[in-house]
C-alpha cells in the first residue's frame, strides 16, 4: 500500500501551523534570534507546502515554482538560525541566492505541466542548505548542553536523505520506482514531520541556553568597558587562586588607578573620560594573556589577576599597559592620564585574594603618595608590613 501524498501533506501542514504558533509566541516573549529564524523557516515550509497542494490545478504554473522557492528559503533560514546560535550572521545574499536560482530553474522547466519543474536544482539546494545548518549546529559552543550535537546529527541525516533524493532523481528520474517509493513527496513529508517535531523540541532547550548566556554576560560584565565587573572578578579570581594554591602555584595581583582622572572629566567632559576608561581597558586586554582576569574595580580603578605570574612579570605587564595606553589614539586635545599601580604576588605562599588586594591597594596608595605615574611592588616579605601599615 502506498502512502497518499495529499493526506500526508495536509498532516504536515497542520503540524507546521501548530509549531509556528508556539514558536511565534516564544519569539515574541524572548526575542531570541534563533526562535525568530525558526519561526520564519516554519512559515516558509508551511506556505511552500501549501503551494504544492495546488499541483494538478490550473494554479500549478505559479504555485509549483513558488513552493520550491519557499521551501529552499526555509532550509536556508534554518541555517541562518544555526549561525545565530554561534553569534554569527548570514549575509542577505547568502540566504537569497539558493531560492532565486531554484525559482529560475523551476520557471524554465514547464511548471504548468511538470510537477518536478526545477527538481534537480531544488533537491541540490535543499541538500546544501540543510548540510550547512548541520555544520553550524555542530560547532555551537555550549558549556551546559550537548543538545546541539543531536540536532546537528538530525540535520545531517536529513541532508543525507536529500542527497539520496537528488542522486536518485538525477540517475533514475522522478517517475522511477526507487524515487516514488523512498524519495517521493509522501515519504519525504513523513520524514519532515518527524524532524520538525524533533527540531522544535530541541529548539526550546537551545533558546533557553541562548537566554541564559545573555543574562550571564550582562550580570558579569561592566557595561562601559566590557571587562569583568567587581563581583564577577572577585568570584573568578578567588576560585582560580584556590586552584593554583592546591597545585603548588601562585598568582600576582595588580591594582591600577588612573592619575588625576577627574581632571579629564572636568576639562573635556564625561564622554572623554569614558573614552579614556575604554582605552585603558583595551590597553590591559592587549597586554595580558587570555587566562588572565581583568576587572573594573571601581570608577577609574582596575584590577588584574595573573595566574602563575612572578612579581617581575606582573610589574613588566604594568609597564606594558602604561606604554600601550600612552600610544592609544585619543580624541582631539585630550591627553590620556598616566597610571599608578600597586603590584603584589603570592608565589608560592597561600595568601588569600582579599589579603593580596589589600596589599596591592596599600602599594598603590604609596605610588600615589610618591608622585603618581609609577609602579610600586609589595612582594613578600614587605607585603605583611605594608598591609599592617595600611590597616593602622
Ligand atoms: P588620583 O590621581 O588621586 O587618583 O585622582 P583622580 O582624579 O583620578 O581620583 P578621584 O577619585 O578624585 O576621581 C575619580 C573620578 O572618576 C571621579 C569620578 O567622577 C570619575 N568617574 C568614575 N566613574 C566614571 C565613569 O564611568 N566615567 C567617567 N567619565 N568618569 C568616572
Ligand atoms: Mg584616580
Ligand atoms: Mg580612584
Amino acid at each position: 500500500m502506498e502512502l497518499d501524498a495529499f493526506s500526508v501533506r495536509v498532516a504536515l501542514g497542520v503540524i507546521t501551523v501548530t509549531l509556528l504558533m508556539l514558536f511565534w509566541a516564544s519569539f515574541h516573549r524572548t526575542r531570541s534570534p534563533y526562535a525568530g529564524w525558526w519561526s520564519l523557516a516554519l512559515l516558509e515550509f508551511m506556505v511552500g507546502n501549501a503551494a504544492f497542494l495546488l499541483n494538478g490545478t490550473p494554479h500549478q504554473a505559479w504555485a509549483n515554482p513558488a513552493g520550491n522557492v519557499l521551501v529552499v528559503a526555509g532550509a536556508f533560514s534554518v541555517w541562518a538560525g544555526a549561525k545565530s546560535l554561534r553569534d554569527r550572521q548570514a549575509a542577505p545574499w547568502q540566504l537569497a541566492v539558493a531560492p532565486a536560482v531554484t525559482g529560475i530553474a523551476s520557471l524554465l522547466e514547464n511548471p504548468g505541466s511538470n510537477v518536478w519543474s526545477g527538481g534537480f536544482i531544488y533537491l541540490a539546494m535543499m541538500t546544501v542548505g540543510i548540510a550547512l545548518a548541520a555544520y553550524d549546529l555542530w560547532f555551537i559552543k555550549s558549556s551546559h548542553s550537548q543538545v546541539h550535537k543531536a540536532l546537528s546529527l538530525a540535520a545531517g541525516l536529513l541532508a543525507a536523505y536529500y542527497l539520496g533524493r537528488w542522486i536518485v532523481y538525477a540517475v533514475e528520474g522522478p517517475a522511477s520506482h526507487a524515487f516514488t517509493t523512498y524519495f517521493g513527496p509522501a515519504p519525504s513529508a513523513l520524514i519532515s514531520m518527524v524532524l520538525l517535531v524533533t527540531v522544535s523540541f530541541s529548539m526550546t532547550a537551545l533558546t533557553s541556553d541562548q537566554l541564559i548566556k545573555g543574562l550571564r554576560e550582562r550580570a558579569t560584565r561592566d557595561h562601559l568597558t566590557g571587562l569583568l565587573n567587581r563581583g564577577a572578578f572577585l568570584d573568578l579570581a578567588a576560585t582560580e587562586l584556590d586552584r593554583l594554591h592546591s597545585a603548588g602555584s601562585g598568582a600576582a595581583v595588580v591594582l591600577a588607578d588612573l592619575d588625576h582622572f577627574k581632571a579629564v572629566n572636568d576639562e573635556h567632559g564625561h564622554g572623554a573620560g569614558d573614552v579614556a576608561l575604554r582605552a585603558f581597558a583595551d590597553a590591559c586586554a592587549d597586554s595580558v594573556r587570555s587566562t588572565d582576569l581583568i576587572g573594573r574595580y571601581g570608577g577609574e580603578e582596575f584590577v588584574l589577576f595573573l595566574p602563575g605570574a612572578t612579581q617581575d612579570r606582573a610589574e613588566n605587564i604594568a609597564t606594558e599597559i602604561s606604554r600601550r595606553m600612552a600610544a592609544m589614539p585619543a580624541p582631539e586635545g585630550v591627553v590620556y592620564p598616566t597610571i599608578s599601580y600597586g603590584v603584589t604576588s603570592s608565589i608560592p605562599a597561600s595568601a588569600d585574594l582579599n589579603f593580596m588586594i589589600e596589599v596591592a591597594d596599600a602599594a598603590l596608595y604609596s605610588a600615589k603618595a610618591q608622585g603618581r605615574n609609577r609602579i610600586v611592588g609589595a612582594h613578600r616579605p614587605e607585603a605583611a608590613t605594608i598591609a599592617d601599615e595600611a590597616r593602622s
